[in-house]
């Protein structure tokens, strides 16, 4: 097959292929690819760290002592950081909680120490996606979104 990095929307059949959701002869062939080319075998494992990442974060319960914590933070944080990382987000009526969400995998990707089971030089590769990169790995993160909101239902104790 021809290099999916070389074509357009190469990447997001890279991205299909991390999330599990490539048909299993696509994904064949791809994996055939990435035997024996080094730029995509890389792109695909960056994102392989990238979801690993989640997957652990997932595994946590979420607890309401989390959740109260989390607000506790982001309430301590400088107003012009959070105003700066959410205005864009409350600007299309997302809910906190799915920024927070945001947040969270943001951190994930930026701060090593939150992937303990990473050598460190692969640590390194997730620190250097780039922004294209991310945004589609957020683009993939809807369930994130739908997994807050969940949360966010759950306590129905009045916020804010
Ligand atoms: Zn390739």
């Amino acid at each position: 097959m021809n290099c999916p990095m070389e074509a357009r929307q190469g990447s997001d059949l890279l991205l299909e292929y991390t999330a599990g959701r490539l048909a299993p002869q696509a994904a064949s062939e791809l994996e055939a690819h990435l035997e024996g080319c080094a730029r995509c075998r890389e792109f695909a494992h960056s994102q392989k760290m990238v979801w690993q990442a989640l997957e652990a974060w997932e595994a946590e319960p979420v607890s309401m002592d989390f959740d109260r914590r989390l607000f506790a933070r982001i309430e301590q944080a400088p107003v012009s950081w959070w105003a700066r990382v959410t205005g864009q987000v409350m600007h299309h009526g997302v809910p906190v909680a799915a920024a927070a969400g945001v947040i969270i995998l943001a951190g994930l990707m930026l701060r090593p120490a939150v992937t303990p089971v990473e050598p460190p030089q692969e640590s390194a590769q997730v620190e250097t996606l780039g922004p294209e990169q991310v945004q589609s790995a957020l683009d993939d993160m809807q369930m994130l979104r739908d997994f807050n909101h969940l949360v966010r239902a759950d306590s129905a104790e009045p916020r804010m």
